[in-house]
Protein backbone atom coordinates (compact mmCIF):
# COMPACT_ATOMS: atom_id res chain seq x y z
CA UNK A 1 0.00 0.00 0.00
CA UNK A 2 1.27 3.30 -0.47
CA UNK A 3 0.34 6.32 1.43
CA UNK A 4 0.07 9.59 0.14
CA UNK A 5 2.22 11.99 1.30
CA UNK A 6 0.75 15.24 0.93
CA UNK A 7 2.87 16.42 -2.05
CA UNK A 8 2.59 16.44 -5.58
CA UNK A 9 5.34 13.79 -5.86
CA UNK A 10 4.99 10.69 -8.52
CA UNK A 11 4.96 7.37 -5.88
CA UNK A 12 7.88 4.88 -6.25
CA UNK A 13 7.27 1.75 -8.14
CA UNK A 14 8.85 -0.87 -6.09
CA UNK A 15 7.64 -1.22 -2.73
CA UNK A 16 10.82 -1.40 0.36
CA UNK A 17 10.28 -2.38 4.51
CA UNK A 18 11.61 0.60 5.70
CA UNK A 19 10.70 1.94 8.99
CA UNK A 20 11.58 5.49 7.88
CA UNK A 21 9.96 5.50 4.28
CA UNK A 22 7.90 8.23 4.05
CA UNK A 23 5.53 6.02 1.83
CA UNK A 24 5.27 2.54 2.89
CA UNK A 25 6.77 3.18 6.55
CA UNK A 26 4.39 1.13 9.22
CA UNK A 27 5.41 4.42 11.27
CA UNK A 28 5.66 6.28 8.03
CA UNK A 29 7.90 9.83 8.61
CA UNK A 30 5.46 12.61 8.26
CA UNK A 31 6.77 15.02 6.13
CA UNK A 32 6.43 19.02 7.44
CA UNK A 33 8.75 21.99 6.83
CA UNK A 34 10.83 22.82 3.78
CA UNK A 35 11.49 21.31 0.62
CA UNK A 36 14.33 21.73 -1.36
CA UNK A 37 15.90 20.16 -4.72
CA UNK A 38 19.37 19.85 -5.33
CA UNK A 39 21.87 17.02 -6.26
CA UNK A 40 23.55 13.96 -4.70
CA UNK A 41 26.65 14.58 -4.04
CA UNK A 42 27.81 11.38 -1.91
CA UNK A 43 25.95 8.01 -1.56
CA UNK A 44 28.06 6.03 0.63
CA UNK A 45 26.24 5.76 3.88
CA UNK A 46 23.18 2.73 3.94
CA UNK A 47 20.25 4.42 3.15
CA UNK A 48 21.49 8.46 3.73
CA UNK A 49 22.68 10.39 0.98
CA UNK A 50 24.46 14.27 1.20
CA UNK A 51 22.10 16.59 -1.27
CA UNK A 52 24.41 19.57 -2.06
CA UNK A 53 22.36 22.81 -2.68
CA UNK A 54 23.57 26.30 -4.75
CA UNK A 55 22.37 29.02 -3.74
CA UNK A 56 23.00 32.97 -3.88
CA UNK A 57 23.42 34.33 -0.79
CA UNK A 58 23.23 38.35 -0.26
CA UNK A 59 27.05 39.95 0.93
CA UNK A 60 26.24 43.22 2.51
CA UNK A 61 29.81 44.47 2.59
CA UNK A 62 29.69 44.04 -1.41
CA UNK A 63 26.14 44.89 -2.08
CA UNK A 64 26.18 41.96 -4.22
CA UNK A 65 25.00 38.36 -4.06
CA UNK A 66 27.56 35.27 -3.43
CA UNK A 67 27.25 32.06 -4.82
CA UNK A 68 27.40 29.64 -1.53
CA UNK A 69 26.79 25.98 -1.38
CA UNK A 70 25.18 23.76 1.82
CA UNK A 71 24.92 20.00 2.21
CA UNK A 72 21.86 18.41 3.55
CA UNK A 73 21.90 14.73 5.20
CA UNK A 74 18.51 13.22 3.80
CA UNK A 75 17.12 9.67 4.41
CA UNK A 76 17.18 7.95 0.82
CA UNK A 77 14.38 5.08 0.91
CA UNK A 78 15.17 1.45 -0.68
CA UNK A 79 12.04 1.81 -2.84
CA UNK A 80 13.62 5.36 -4.30
CA UNK A 81 17.52 4.36 -4.33
CA UNK A 82 19.09 7.61 -5.57
CA UNK A 83 22.63 7.26 -6.72
CA UNK A 84 25.79 9.92 -6.69
CA UNK A 85 24.63 12.62 -9.53
CA UNK A 86 20.34 12.47 -9.68
CA UNK A 87 18.90 15.12 -9.04
CA UNK A 88 16.33 14.65 -6.02
CA UNK A 89 13.74 16.36 -4.28
CA UNK A 90 13.87 16.28 -0.14
CA UNK A 91 11.48 17.51 2.08
CA UNK A 92 11.81 18.12 6.09
CA UNK A 93 10.60 15.78 8.49
CA UNK A 94 10.79 14.61 12.39
CA UNK A 95 14.62 14.08 12.79
CA UNK A 96 15.43 10.47 11.70
CA UNK A 97 19.28 10.57 12.95
CA UNK A 98 21.74 12.69 14.73
CA UNK A 99 21.73 14.86 11.83
CA UNK A 100 19.58 13.65 9.43
CA UNK A 101 15.82 15.49 9.55
CA UNK A 102 14.65 15.13 5.29
CA UNK A 103 13.93 12.40 3.20
CA UNK A 104 14.47 12.15 -0.47
CA UNK A 105 10.73 11.85 -2.01
CA UNK A 106 11.23 11.70 -5.43
CA UNK A 107 13.83 11.49 -8.12
CA UNK A 108 13.77 14.51 -10.82
ZN1 LIG B 1 9.40 2.80 0.43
Amino acid sequence: MIRNIGLDVDPPKSICEDHHCPFHGINPVRIRGRIFSGVIENDKMDNTVIVRQDYLKYSRKFNRYERATSHIPAHNPPCIDAKKGDRVRIAECRPISKTVSFVVVEKL
